[in-house]
């Protein structure tokens, strides 16, 4: 006996879009319920509590970011946005507004699924249990110690970095964006300084990164923040 797979809400209202994802989707195990409007994809919502929405930004009837703050008043379900290359700004509003990724256009199959893989894990991982231990190829992160190691080897952090450290290990694989990360690490006062961001994410890269200028694990969201891939 086969367990259904995940069922993906999809809120697009670009029909030749929505056959791709639809071929994409169904071939691949993901059960999916589709809708065209932002109205109808809420009610949709309601009615079949998905374990995912992927949602397109820029919709007919209102902004994809709307619908992203009405799921998010009562659902926890990941939400992945899909957004046309150049719109940084809604990108980042997306996030920060609670969505947990996005799709740039023209994307993969493979960088789709690979996508709705890690948010589905984040968030099943958020809801049990806190991990003790996150390990990443060599690294080992133990979060009750606030120890970090390389083989045998300890890796003094700073405060600080450890902070950001923990905090994308606590989000890995998701994108956090600047705002977000400064929000956690330097509090609410400090969301605009992305340079602090800057700065630590250099130190920690050349901390814990073989090769700090082609970081495989550190990785950079041109524009929006970062990410912790666990994957290389
Ligand atoms: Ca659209």
């Amino acid at each position: 006996m086969t367990t259904p797979g995940p069922l993906v809400l999809l809120i697009e209202d670009e029909s030749p879009m929505r056959r791709i994802l639809r071929a994409a989707l169904t071939a691949n195990g993901y059960r999916l319920v589709e809708t065209a409007t932002a109205a109808e994809g809420l009610t949709q919502a309601r009615a079949y509590n998905p374990d995912l929405v992927l949602l397109d930004l820029g919709l007919p009837d209102r902004p994809g970011l709307d619908v992203i703050r009405e799921l998010r008043t009562w659902s926890a379900a990941p939400i992945v946005v899909i957004s046309a290359s150049g719109q940084e700004q809604a990108k980042i509003d997306a996030l920060d507004g609670g969505a947990d990724d996005y799709l740039t256009k023209p994307f993969g199959t493979g960088e789709l699924l690979a996508r709705l893989r890690v948010a589905l894990r984040h968030a099943e991982r958020a809801s049990g249990e806190p991990e003790a231990v996150l390990s990443i190829g060599p690294l080992r992160l133990d979060f009750a110690s606030r120890v970090v190691t390389d083989g045998d080897r300890e890796i003094h952090l700073t405060p600080i970095e450890y902070k950001l450290f923990a905090t994308l290990a606590r989000n890995v694989g998701k994108v956090m964006t600047h705002r977000q990360l400064l929000r956690e690490v330097w509090g609410p006062s400090h969301v605009g300084e992305t340079q602090y961001l800057r700065v630590y994410m250099a130190q920690l890269r050349h901390k814990l990164e073989r090769d700090p200028a082609r970081p495989r694990h550190l990785v950079t969201e041109p524009g929006v923040g970062y990410r912790l891939r666990t994957e290389s």
